[in-house]
Order: C-alpha cells, then structure tokens, then sequence
C-alpha cells in the first residue's frame, strides 16, 4: 500500500466510524480543521489521561493548570512569537502554490535519506546475516558521499536562517534543483517570512491597541503562573507544570489530515530547574517520554529522535521524537531545553520578578525550564495509524481490526446478548451496569454475533462479552479477545477484576 494510499484509507475509515469529521463539512468542510466524533472524542480522552496521569498523578513535584486561551498581548512580545513566530515561505510562480521552505529542503534531504536506506538494503541483501549495517554506514563510499551531501544542506541551510537571509534560502533551494511537485517548475518567488499567530479584536476596543492572539502555544500560560503556582503550591525546584489545551497557528500549508492543523490540541510540561542542571534533566525527560511512548506498544521501530538543526530563540538544546506516520517519520512530540528565556524576558516586559528563592542555599535565581511537548492530534494520529489493520482470516474472511493499545480503546467492553429473546437481553445489561461506571461499554444485540465481532474489531474494542442461554445457569459469559480471537468463559463475579486487568490504565504502567 502506498503512503498516500494508507492515509486515505485511515482518513475514511477514521469519517465511517465516528472517529474524525472534517469540520463544518455539510458546508464543504473547513480546510485545517476537524471535529472529533463519538469514539474519536473517547479515544482523544484516553490519550489525555494517560499522560495527565503520567505526568501529574505519578510525579510528586509536578502539578496541573489550564489557563485561558486569551492572554494579554505582551505576553506575546515577551515570548518572541510578535516578531519571531514565523515560516519561511515561498510561492511557486507556475501552480501558485504556497510551501514552506524550510519543508521544501526537508523533503529533499529526506530523499537523500532514502537513497541511503536503499543503499543499505542493498548491502544487506549481498552480505545477509554477516551484514554490519554500523560498519557499511560508516565506510561505504556511496552512502558517505550522501551523508555528506546532506550534513552541507543542513549547515547551509542553518547559516542561512541564523542570519535571517531569505535569498541564501531561495538561492538553496535553487542550488538543489528543488521543483514543484504541481508544476514540475522552479519558478520561485522569493522566500518571505510569514507570521503564525491568529489575531483578533477584544471587545470593542479597535486598532492596535485591541489587538489580542490566539495563543500559538500552551507554554506561555504556564510561564505567567510560574509565581503563582510555585507560591500557592509550596513548589520546591525541581519542579512542573503541565497544561493540557488548544493552540492555534495559521499555518501555510495544512494537508495531511489531523497531523497539521490551525486548531488543535498540545500537551506540554515546563520542569523548572536549577540553572547549570539543564543538561541533566533535558536527558532525563528524552528518557521519561521515550518510556511514555513505549509502554503503549506502538513498536519502539516506529519511533526516532531527530536533533533539531536551527534551534528556536529561546533554546539551548532541542530534539523531536518523531514517529513513523503513514507519511514517513514526522515530528510528534517536541523536548526542549528552553534556558531562562521566558521568565526572564517576562520579568523584563511586566517589570515583575519572576525568581526562586533556594531556602538551601539562599540564593535567588530564574530557573531554568526543560519542556516537552506533545500534540495530542498528532498522538492520535499515531495509534489510529499503527493500530489500522487489514487481515484475512482462515477460510479466506476479511476484517479490519483497529489494534489500539487496550488502555486507550475508545470502547472497552462490547456485551451482547446471543439472540434478542430468552431473558439473555436483561443479563446482559445487569452486566453492562456493573462495568459502566469504570469503563465505556457498548450494548449491540442486532445482527448475527459475527457480524457484531466484526463491526467491534473495526473500531477497536478490545473485548466481547456474549451473553448465551449457559449463562442462566452457570452465571459465566464468553469473553472474546480482539487481536487473538481467542475465546474463554469467565465467571460474571470475576468479571470487574478480569476486565480491569486488560483494559485499566494501569495496565501502561506495570
Ligand atoms: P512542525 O515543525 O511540525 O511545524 P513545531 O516544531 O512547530 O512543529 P512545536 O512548536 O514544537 O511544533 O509544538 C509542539 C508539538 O505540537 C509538536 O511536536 C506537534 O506535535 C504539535 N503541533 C505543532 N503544530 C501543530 C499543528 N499545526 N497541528 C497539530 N499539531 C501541531
């Protein structure tokens, strides 16, 4: 299956189900936004409270706030985001079609990358099982000339955006040969630099001086709390704060489905340190998200770090976690280590101290901060895609099985009664009752149990309960499991403990 292939095929899937709409549609749709539907809304949930629980219930030292969208609009000087949130952009004369330059230069490394994956196939296919894949990228001369190739663009291109030249940046793209993937041209405009913040007016005052933003990020509400929440909480450094809330950006070009939205949704936690610890904790928190993301069972293969190339104004180290979409790897989480930028630009623009008062050593300082980062669409994006299967059967049947870890099932239990008569209907719902409270459970009685399998597989419930007539007496039900299929009876007494076992959160945290 192509990579296009695959996403179509996980977007329709996503519509048919109630997972994603495309927003307004009934008027065409909205381009960039989405609504979640039924079961997309429990699985965006569950995502959110696995790492709310990750993050604020399993560590001491850090805590959770959800602060206003609106902020006041120095807060938005005082950040960067006025004068340096922006995209590179570039317009291609024949299609008229707008990119982002700095993504034009990605996408012509990342097919060099390819190149030397290929290579390295290559070289496996000849050597087998005495294949030293670290050795032949070290040595092998076609994939170090590549390598090379690769290391020039990135320092170029680093150099040209540190300086803030755009016609070094256009003149790259020009040097590689890069062409419109409409067009086929390199008919380029000029590379300008694009603002991603959405403005708007606050009540009726207008001008300049209404001028309020859609917050790009989360992070900026947690840095104006800092005070308030280290004084109110008692917080001793180290310590977090973690947000879970909607940002905006009015991004240049907003395709791939859910992954890049002007709306959407980011869960980040600023840990506030000692200045001079930052080095520690930002290894730390690389390792505590690795974790995170592991215990879900995605497969660890579909995951990479990636150093950024051109840090970010505020950052003295910073690397992405990206995963393997069904468009190649692609940034999903963001770790950060944003020195004391924020605080003490904020300490600048409101004249106010923003400092921590070690009662150890009696000094004062403004800590430190290493974030991360996550968008939880993206995060969505990544269990609906590796969880979308298509598997034939024995004896030739087809199902489509969502494999989404068990923890984060939009639905966790399916009871259904055998037939529609003979009191079965009744004892299944008296056991829908006692799980409901825990778990979101779904009562389906229509059509013949396999096909009610199967309409489960599709959204990935991980366990079905049938109700039969041996139920009456002996007071057990048939579980059947998603992935294997396997089938077993259980008492129904067991049943909350057997069910929790297997689908509780705490099963990612064993
Ligand atoms: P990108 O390079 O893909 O534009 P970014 O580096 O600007 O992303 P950050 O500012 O680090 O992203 O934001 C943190 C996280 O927020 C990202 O890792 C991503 O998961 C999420 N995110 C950022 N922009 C979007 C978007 N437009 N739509 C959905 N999620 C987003």
């Amino acid at each position: 299956m192509s990579q296009e292939d695959g996403l179509k095929k996980i977007i329709s899937h996503a519509k048919e189900y109630g997972f994603v709409f495309p927003s307004s549609e009934i008027y065409d749709g909205l381009s960039a936004a989405y609504d979640y539907g039924q079961l997309g809304s429990e699985l965006k949930n569950n995502i959110k409270n696995y790492w709310w629980t990750s993050m604020v219930r399993m560590n001491d030292n850090i805590v959770g706030i959800d602060a206003a969208i609106f902020m006041h609009p120095t807060t938005w000087k005082a950040s960067g985001h006025v004068d340096a949130f922006n995209d590179p952009l570039i317009d291609n004369k024949d299609s008229n079609k707008r990119y982002r330059a700095d993504v034009l230069i990605e996408d012509h490394i990342a097919k060099i990358d390819k190149k030397i994956d290929k290579d390295v196939a290559k070289g496996f296919k000849r050597f087998g099982d005495d294949f030293n894949e670290a050795e032949f990228r070290a040595t092998n001369p076609n994939v170090l000339r590549r390598q090379a190739s690769i290391d020039e663009i990135n320092r170029k291109f680093k150099e040209a955006m540190n300086d803030d030249n755009l016609a070094a940046v256009k003149a790259l793209i020009e040097e590689l040969g890069i062409v419109c993937p409409i067009s086929g041209s390199k008919n380029w405009t000029d590379v300008r630099q694009f603002n991603l913040m959405f403005n708007t007016e606050l009540g009726a005052v207008s001008g300049d001086a209404g001028i309020i933003y859609l917050r790009p990020e989360t992070a900026q509400g947690i840095f104006v709390n800092y005070l308030n929440v280290q004084k109110s909480g008692r917080m001793k450094i180290p310590f977090g704060i973690a947000q879970i809330g909607k940002a905006f950006r009015n991004e240049i070009i907003a395709r791939q489905f859910i992954f890049r939205m002007r709306e959407f949704e980011q869960m980040e936690m600023q840990f506030f340190i000692k200045p001079g610890t930052q080095t520690e904790w930002y290894e730390h928190w690389k390792e505590e998200r690795k974790k995170w993301h592991s215990a879900l069972g995605l497969g660890d293969e579909n995951y990479r770090f990636h150093d950024h190339i051109k840090l970010a104004h505020y950052a003295d180290a910073a690397c992405d976690i990206e995963f393997n979409f069904p468009m190649g790897f692609k940034e999903l989480e963001g770790i950060h280590s944003r020195t004391d930028f924020d605080l003490k630009s904020h300490e600048e623009f409101s004249g106010k101290k923003l400092r921590y008062f070690d009662p150890e050593s009696k000094e004062s300082y403004v800590p430190y901060v290493v974030e991360t980062s996550i968008g939880l669409d993206r995060m969505f994006l990544a269990v609906l895609s590796s969880a979308y299967t298509e598997e034939t059967l024995e004896g030739g049947n087809e199902r489509t099985v969502l494999r989404i870890p068990p923890a984060l099932a939009p639905v966790k239990v399916a009871v259904l009664p055998l037939i529609k008569k003979d009191g079965l209907p009744e004892k299944a719902k008296e056991i829908l009752k006692s799980i409901r409270l825990k778990h979101n459970v779904q009562y389906d009685e229509k059509d013949a149990i396999g096909r009610r399998y199967r309409r489960q597989d599709a959204i990935g419930t991980p366990l079905c309960i049938t109700v039969d007539h041996d139920t009456l007496n002996d007071d057990a039900v048939t579980v059947r499991e998603r992935d294997g299929m396997t089938q077993e009876r259980i008492a129904i007494v067991d049943l909350p403990a057997y069910v929790e076992a297997r689908v509780g959160l705490e099963t990612l945290f064993s």
